[in-house]
């Protein structure tokens, strides 16, 4: 039997299923009778989980990363809340509830509190919530060893729902894919099973009573498919790929720290796309040739205020130093639409994406553009600065970005930093307006980066968000061509160099015909960046030219 789901970490696995069902947690209204004991025990057990979490966030650290590390960080702070902890005591204590009730009560009120925010962050936070809880009333009803410890052969895991704390207890030696019936293609067990490079499958309903215990099972994590108990032919099928795809995977390692060459030796250029400074390590791992997309964005969604100016002097300035003097492109604030900021409310708009987002935001709020703006000037001195405005629709926008620039500029030379004045300026085309009008913005700026994911967005008005609408993500439609071949053109006649930083450059369709439309760079998620150069050495610079022709 084949199922499909949606497949979040690629790789063939073959495998006897391991259920994880979890036990369904019967919280009885029984009351007690020593109060004092019971608040003991509760406490004792949130002590206990609270140990378990720290524990489960170094192995993570460890294992994975600090900042998959964070979500135990969270996981603690909501067990350690002290008004959830007083609100259960004082329930114990008022009705005589056994601990687990209490908790039962007291956590509904909280999730129904998160539930009616505004603070679209916030109600996301529910899950993480909800898991804390969970975990605290399984361990005072005595089930706090779940069995996901205790595997100790190679398996694929099926569950219901994985929640982060069990994903980090997992031996990942043993565990060779992961099957789940609910998540989404963010969510955090799809985000730290890419990290831990294991085949995952989510989103398949009712996976859990399509299986039992031992059932061999084979997972396609690129494709989102599953077969279940497959016959020999099938079998042998998917063992022929995976030996394929580990083939191609091993060679692909072979192409780390070279130049991107097609086969007859032309060079392409290929740049990291980053979100934060940890992401500079994978970057530097696979010979990313510059950075061609720092989001910026994501200094500020990861703090509890906006970042000072002297804190991303520090973040820009480490990126720039570590990528010597390759170059490193950096674009300012792109916030609003589907990025929110958990500290700052945003006005209530009936098209974010439409709306105040991006280079229009950092207009409206002047004092938090310069303050970006003088912590790139000032980080200048460390690289090959490329400052980049987003979502540019009109020249006098772009005019009024780069006269900002330049006062801020003036600002710091009055105050005697040290600058070097020759950094880049650039835009994204994003839209298409823009992309249109590419001939005139070509003259205003030192590159192009072409953002195809909001310029098909926007070209064919379909939000990028809406399940229902993502047919018309069409990034080889006739349009898209004809936009993205006239901004090449109209940026070469200029002599500026023309980049691609949405997903169209990682994609291995799309990718030959970005380069046959005559784009200088591409930039792309770290994780692509072996795929796309080991296709490039399979190329010619005239095979590239011919599949562009032909569209
Ligand atoms: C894009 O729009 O293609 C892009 C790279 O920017 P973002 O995805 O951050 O909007
Ligand atoms: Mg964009």
């Amino acid at each position: 039997m084949i199922v499909e789901g949606i497949g979040v970490s690629i790789g063939i696995s073959i495998g006897r299923v391991f259920k994880i069902e979890n036990a369904k947690l019967e919280i009885s209204p029984n009351l007690i009778e020593n109060v004092d004991d019971e608040i003991n025990k509760f406490h004792r057990v949130v002590k206990d989980v609270i140990k378990d979490l720290q524990e489960l966030r170094n192995k993570t650290a460890k294992e994975i990363d600090e900042s998959h590390a964070k979500i135990f960080d969270a996981h603690i702070e909501f067990a350690d809340d002290p008004e959830l902890l007083e609100q259960v005591e004082d329930l114990i204590k008022e009705k005589k509830y056994n601990s687990a009730y209490a908790l039962k009560e007291v956590s509904e009120s909280f999730i129904e509190l998160f539930n009616s925010m505004d603070d679209e962050y916030l109600k996301d936070r529910v899950n993480d919530f909800k898991d804390v809880i969970n975990k605290i009333t399984s361990y005072l009803l005595g089930y706090n060893n779940s069995n996901i410890k205790s595997i100790n052969k190679r398996v694929i895991i099926v569950a219901n729902d994985l929640s982060p704390s069990d994903l980090a207890q997992i031996n990942k030696e043993n565990v060779v894919g992961i099957i789940t019936g609910t998540g989404s293609r963010t969510s955090h067990i799809a985000i730290m099973s890419r990290s831990l490079k294991i085949p995952s499958i989510i989103g398949v309903k009712g996976i859990i009573n399509k299986v039992k215990n031992n059932d061999l099972i084979i997972i396609d994590g690129s494709k989102g498919i599953i077969v279940i108990n497959p016959s020999k032919k099938e079998e042998e099928i998917y063992i022929k790929r995976k030996i394929e795809y580990e083939k191609k995977e091993q060679i692909k390692t072979t192409f780390a720290n070279k130049k991107t060459l097609t086969k007859d030796k032309k060079h392409i250029e290929i740049a990291a796309n980053i979100g934060k400074v940890s992401d500079l390590e994978e970057a530097v791992k696979v010979g990313a040739e510059g950075i061609g997309l720092f989001r910026t964005e994501f200094l500020y969604m990861n703090s509890s205020d906006f970042p000072s100016e002297e804190d991303q002097y520090q973040s820009y300035k480490i990126v720039l130093e570590t990528m010597k003097d390759k170059k490193v492109v950096i674009r300012t604030l792109d916030i609003g639409g589907d990025k929110a900021l958990k500290y700052l409310k945003f006005k209530k708009e009936l098209n974010p994406s439409l709306g105040n987002r991006a280079i229009r935001y950092s207009f409206s709020n002047i004092s938090i553009f310069k303050t970006q703006l003088r912590a790139l000037i000032r980080a200048s001195e460390y690289g090959n600065l490329h400052i980049m405005f987003p979502m540019i629709a009109t020249i006098e926008e772009l005019k009024k970005a780069k006269r900002i620039l330049k006062e801020c500029e003036k600002e710091l030379i009055k105050e005697n930093a040290i600058i070097k004045p020759e950094y880049k300026v650039g835009m994204m085309i994003e839209i298409p307006s823009a992309a249109i009008l590419a001939d005139r913005f070509a003259k205003e700026v030192d590159f192009f980066s072409i953002g195809t994911n909001d310029l098909i967005q926007y070209t064919f008005a379909a939000d990028r968000t809406n399940e229902s609408v993502s047919y018309l993500y069409q990034p080889l439609n006739t349009s898209m061509i004809r936009l993205i071949k006239y901004v090449v053109e109209s940026g070469h006649k200029e002599n500026i160099w023309v980049g691609v930083c949405g997903e169209m450059a990682s994609c291995e369709k799309s990718a030959p015909i970005l380069l046959g439309l005559g784009v200088d760079e591409l930039s792309m998620n770290s994780s692509s960046i072996l795929t796309i150069r080991h296709l490039m050495s399979e190329l010619t610079y005239k095979r590239l030219k011919k599949i562009a022709n032909d569209y």
